[in-house]
């Protein structure tokens, strides 16, 4: 009889103050069990009601070997498919079998990927800052630190918070955050020259518009920041008007990537096959794990489309480890977010750090040095969890408020 599912169990914890979801896989082979995860931040309480309620009935007394049938298993199973939810919920299945297969083999899970070929992952960092200065300054903070690539912003997302200042919003508009994409599209190109007159163009840069302009705005934007030499433009139109990258693409040459949001094979595959991005940014436990990944970033490979995977802090080091393994395997690989796990903020002999109580909860998450990010080589995923530290830091179920993004007129932007 071969290796089986006793049981899919999940744990949420919060280290950081972010809501993790982590799933965890027993079998009946004692000491073997996978852990992936399944982090919707915003929905933590749902994904954790599917796992329970719904996958882990359908899951238990099946083999553990056979992930390509039990992803589509839980695939088909609730009929609709695609939701970010139920992804979620696979996801965090998903993964805890392929950490489970490397177990069983004795390998790191890139190795079942066909093994490395890179040594390492160059990561992209964000910086900002209230003006040009401090913004450089911050850059050339990770420049010492060995990075290479950075995104830089002038305030948030979409640009500094407006306010409701009188003449702006109507009245009795709703509270949120206020942009102005006039004058954040102003600011941006201002920043950029800035910035290269100052640092010069060796560093890679890059610049996240986190869909918070108009289609129309988004090529304005990419077209005046052409001379800046940007590495890309993260997320320029919403995932609801990608049919306007065809217009970008004919008007500028700045490189795009575009998808953390992604969800489904269809927002992706025309994309890719008609080359009208340059990275795919998917947010791997939005798509359904390490299976949909993979089988994305093959296709991907076909047109020369490169990967460059969402790496946030909303989600668990267990789904950082997932990125590095694929990553070390890519072909296509173009570059990884990384959000911050690294000294100087951190000294990994020290787990009084900042990231002290994230590492005490997830021993194992692939290390930063110097420009680079490496797995670890313990069979699977190489991050474990402790649950006794994880169930010191509970999650919260509040009211998401930093999506409730808002134009001048005070109208909802998304966010
Ligand atoms: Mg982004």
């Amino acid at each position: 009889m071969g290796v089986r599912i006793e049981k899919v169990r999940v744990i949420c914890t919060a280290p950081e103050g972010i809501n993790l979801v982590v799933i965890k896989i027993e079998t009946n082979q004692p000491g073997l069990y996978g852990l992936g995860c399944g982090t919707f931040a915003y929905r933590h309480l749902a994904v954790k009601l599917v796992v329970e309620e719904y996958l882990d009935p359908l899951l238990r007394g099946r083999e553990v070997e056979n992930i390509e049938e039990l992803w589509q298993l839980m695939h088909q199973n609730a009929y609709w498919r695609n939701g970010p939810i139920e992804n979620n919920a696979i996801s965090g299945v998903d993964m805890a079998l392929w950490d489970i297969k490397g177990k069983m083999a004795n390998m790191p899970v890139y190795q079942l990927f066909g093994g490395k070929c890179r040594e390492g992952i160059p990561v992209y960092r964000h910086a900002d800052g209230r003006d040009l200065d401090e913004l450089c300054d911050n850059i050339q903070r990770f420049q010492e630190m060995g990075i290479t690539t950075i995104r830089c912003q002038c305030g948030g997302y979409g640009g500094e918070d407006y306010g409701r200042t009188p003449g702006t919003a109507p009245e009795g508009a709703q509270p949120g955050v206020y942009l102005d994409s006039r004058s954040y599209i102003r600011n941006t190109v201002k920043l950029f020259d800035g910035i290269r007159s100052k640092i010069g163009y060796e560093m890679n840069l890059v610049h996240d518009v986190h869909e918070r302009i108009a289609p129309a705005e988004a090529i304005k934007l990419a077209r005046e920041l052409e001379p800046y030499d940007l590495f890309f433009l993260e997320d320029p139109v919403p995932i609801e008007q990608t049919s306007w990258l065809r217009q970008l693409r004919q008007q500028t040459s700045i490189p795009i990537a575009e998808g953390e949001l992604f969800n489904n094979p269809s927002e992706w595959k025309s994309l890719i096959a008609e080359q009208l991005i340059d990275f795919i940014r998917v947010h791997i436990s939005q798509a359904g794990g390490i299976t949909a990944a993979r089988k994305l970033q093959i296709f991907a490979e076909q047109f020369g489309v490169r990967t460059a995977w969402h790496g946030p802090g909303d989600m668990s080091p267990i789904a950082h480890a997932a990125n590095i393994h694929l990553d070390l395997a890519s072909a296509n690989f173009g570059v990884q977010e990384w959000s911050g796990i690294e000294p100087p903020n951190f000294v990994i002999q020290d787990l009084k750090g900042p990231h002290g109580a994230l590492l005490e909860v997830f021993p194992g998450l692939p290390e930063y040095r110097n420009g680079y990010v490496y797995a670890n080589d313990n069979p699977g995923l190489g991050v474990d969890i402790n649950e006794k530290e994880a169930a010191k830091y509970p999650c919260e179920n509040v009211v998401t408020t930093w999506t409730q993004t808002r134009k001048r007129d005070g109208s909802l932007q998304t966010p």
